[in-house]
């Protein structure tokens, strides 16, 4: 049997094939060693993706809460504006804001143009 295997091993003596399994023994050793580690690491990895995904979606919920604030403020104001007389009037140039803008954005605070140089300075 043990001929057999220096026979299909091209050659091999038998030290050099004991000294390969001992490699192989070592190698065998070490990679359960690693999978016994990553294993014994896996609950805390999963607790911390799990922490960082609530973070992740605690902020995409604050900013919804920012912008859903910043829209209410616009909509509130353009509300006042209608109770004033002053709605549709641009409240950097003081000219009419064009009636196609304001069935888009009826909040809009600002004619086409003045609308896109603020936002062009921002
Ligand atoms: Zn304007």
């Amino acid at each position: 049997m043990n001929q057999q295997v220096v026979d299909a091993g091209a050659g091999l003596s038998v030290s050099e094939l004991s000294g390969l399994r001992e490699n192989l023994n070592e190698q065998r050793a070490f990679r359960l060693d690693q999978l016994a580690q990553l294993w014994q690491g896996a609950p805390a990895r999963a607790q911390r993706a799990r922490e960082r995904a609530a973070v992740a979606q605690l902020e995409v919920h604050i900013q919804l809460c920012a912008s859903a604030r910043m829209v209410l403020a616009d909509v509130e104001a353009a509300l006042e504006r209608m109770e004033q007389g002053t709605y549709g009037i641009c409240q950097q140039c003081r000219h009419p804001i064009e009636p196609a803008r304001l069935r888009i954005v009826p909040q809009a605070r600002y004619c086409g143009r003045c609308h896109q140089v603020r936002e062009a300075r921002s």
